[in-house]
């Protein structure tokens, strides 16, 4: 499977810096094997557009509603990020579950939306800190797995422990391998063999051009969401050259 590099820009850019940041990213992504996104603020979407339409990069947005149109203030639905022009969806992010109270059954109803609207859906999972040094981590990402994502899912997800998130600190190689079996075995358990074989799982956390690489080898990351360094197109594009050789 090629690799996928999704940048999560999350509420950074006004529009003129995200056009340039977004040219930057695709002259230079034709010489990248790997498949690239990029995910800015709503506001940005539509100066961005443009810019990468007829490109090898994607455009994503980070969030979305689980209903397609009605009364919900302040929130932006599915149908209408694939009229903007995007392609993809970032769900279930940490900072939404933190920040928004996202439960597992609205990341599955967005993620729904998503599908049904031609969109991929990129849904994160991850432990906290707490939960990991309980010796729980893997039980509470494959319990978000099979509750967060809907039936008959084809899509993405991105393991993400919310520990590494922004910090510099990412897991050891052998915990990623670990998490990263036990996502796939929750997906085949979920969707069936081949449904849940389909599915790229991405690490995201601090990934960076220095270990990217590494952590890019690992057996069953097929890819990384990537946060801070994205803002950077020089760091996005080492990151997704790091990728190449997979
Ligand atoms: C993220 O928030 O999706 C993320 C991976 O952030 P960072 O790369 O900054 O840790």
């Amino acid at each position: 499977m090629t690799p996928l590099i999704a940048g999560n820009w999350k509420m950074n850019g006004l529009r003129a810096e995200s056009a340039e940041r977004a040219q930057r990213v695709a002259r230079a992504a034709a010489g990248v094997a790997a498949e690239l996104w990029l995910c800015p603020p709503f506001t940005a979407i539509g100066a961005i557009e443009p810019v990468l339409r007829g490109t090898r990069v994607g455009l994503g947005a980070q969030d979305c509603h689980a209903r397609g149109n009605g009364a919900h203030t302040g929130d932006i639905s599915a149908p209408m990020l694939a009229d903007a022009g995007c392609g993809a969806v970032i769900l279930g992010h940490s900072e939404r579950r933190a920040e928004h109270g996202e439960t597992d059954a609205q990341v599955r109803a967005k993620t729904e939306a998503a599908m049904a609207a031609g969109l991929m859906p990129i849904v994160c999972v991850g432990e906290s800190e707490a939960e990991r040094l309980a010796g729980h981590a893997v039980h509470v990402v494959c319990g978000q797995v099979a509750a967060s994502l809907p039936d008959g899912f084809s899509g993405v997800v991105a393991y993400e422990p919310i520990w590494a998130i922004g910090t510099g600190r990412t897991p050891t190689e052998a915990d990623v391998a670990e998490m990263h079996a036990a996502v796939r075995a929750a997906l085949r358990d979920r969707l069936g063999e081949a449904a849940g074989n389909a599915v790229r799982i991405l690490y995201g956390g601090s990934v960076k051009p220095e270990n990217a690489r590494v952590l890019l080898r690992i057996p069953e990351v097929g890819g990384a969401l990537v946060g801070g360094a994205s803002l950077d197109p020089d760091s996005f594009l080492a990151i997704a050259e790091g990728a190449s050789g997979k």
